[in-house]
Order: structure tokens, then C-alpha cells, then sequence
């Protein structure tokens, strides 16, 4: 199972888990269905009750969360990313659960607002280096690393590791 990591701490739960939304490995994608990726959004607390969706907001959800799985790869996506932020996000606001950054409108712009809000703080603390797409190019299941060096890239050595193994011993034969 590509879920066998525990899961990434508090901060960072709403990232990972819309990161998640698709597992590559499976041909598995929640966002395909404007009503069903509603659901499922709902279903895993990422959203509140009654949220919809149209077509229009479900392929910039897509585009957002490759985006993200792009950037926390390392990838140079920031034009992207600002053209995202300065969209959704009205700035830096203070609340009395403290500053953040609050989005300017509703549905798939409040959420994207939400999770930019959830990269930004956790790129501040550095926290975010443990959050990482799978490097197998068919899998970028987003997982938490836990190892002491913080240096694993795959999701699971089982799956994606092992499938890496046997790639490079046929290169090599
Ligand atoms: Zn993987």
C-alpha cells in the first residue's frame, strides 16, 4: 500500500491529503467528476458541507495540486504558483487565531487559499522539506518522510523502491 507511512503531522494533513486526491499508481484520480470530487473534498474534511464544484473550478483544482506536487519536487513553478496565490489569496490578514493568508472568494479559491496558506507556513518552518512526491515518475504519491536523515524517495521501498531495483538491474543487464 502506497498509504504504508504514517501520515504527516497537523500542519501539513490538508496538503497531503489533496495532494493525494489521485493515486497515479492505481489510475485512481478523485478529481475527475465535478459532483464526485465534491464529495470526496467533503468526504476527507478539506472542504465544509454543501461545497460544489463546476467543471471550470475542477480543472484548476487539477492544475493546482500538479503544480504543488511539482514545486514540492523541487521543480521551478513559482510563476505558476503566484498566478494561483494572486487569485485566490487576498494577502496577509490578522485574525484572532492569528495572521494568515485569507482567500478572496469561495469554493475551489478558498480552498486553494487554504492550502497556499498551509504551504507558506510550513515553508517558513522548514517543514515542508519532508513532504515529497514519490520520485517514481508513474507513482508522486506525496508522503512524509520520517527517516532520521530525511532523505527517502519513495513512497513505499516495497512498491516504488522495489520497482526502481529492478529497473536499474535490467538497465544494467
Ligand atoms: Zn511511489
Amino acid at each position: 500500500m502506497a498509504s504504508a507511512r504514517p501520515g504527516a503531522p497537523d500542519e501539513l494533513r490538508s496538503l497531503q491529503e489533496f495532494g493525494n486526491s489521485a493515486r497515479f499508481l492505481y489510475g485512481e484520480d478523485n478529481l475527475t467528476d465535478p459532483a464526485e470530487a465534491a464529495r470526496w473534498l467533503i468526504a476527507h474534511e478539506l472542504v465544509p458541507r454543501g461545497f460544489t464544484l463546476d467543471e471550470q473550478e475542477l480543472a484548476r483544482l487539477v492544475r493546482f495540486r500538479e503544480t504543488l506536487r511539482d514545486h514540492l519536487d523541487g521543480a521551478e513553478v513559482t510563476a505558476a504558483l503566484n498566478e494561483f496565490a494572486a487569485a485566490a489569496v487576498a494577502g496577509p490578514r490578522w485574525s484572532p487565531d492569528g495572521p494568515g493568508l485569507r482567500p478572496t472568494g469561495e469554493g475551489a479559491d478558498d480552498l486553494i487559499a487554504r492550502l497556499l496558506d498551509a504551504l507558506f507556513r510550513a515553508e517558513i518552518t522548514g517543514q515542508v522539506r519532508r513532504l515529497k512526491p514519490c520520485k517514481a515518475p508513474e507513482c508522486r504519491w506525496l508522503f512524509y518522510d520520517r527517516s532520521p536523515a530525511g532523505n527517502s524517495v519513495w513512497c513505499t521501498m516495497e512498491i516504488c523502491g522495489a520497482r526502481h531495483k529492478m529497473r536499474a538491474y535490467r538497465s544494467r543487464h
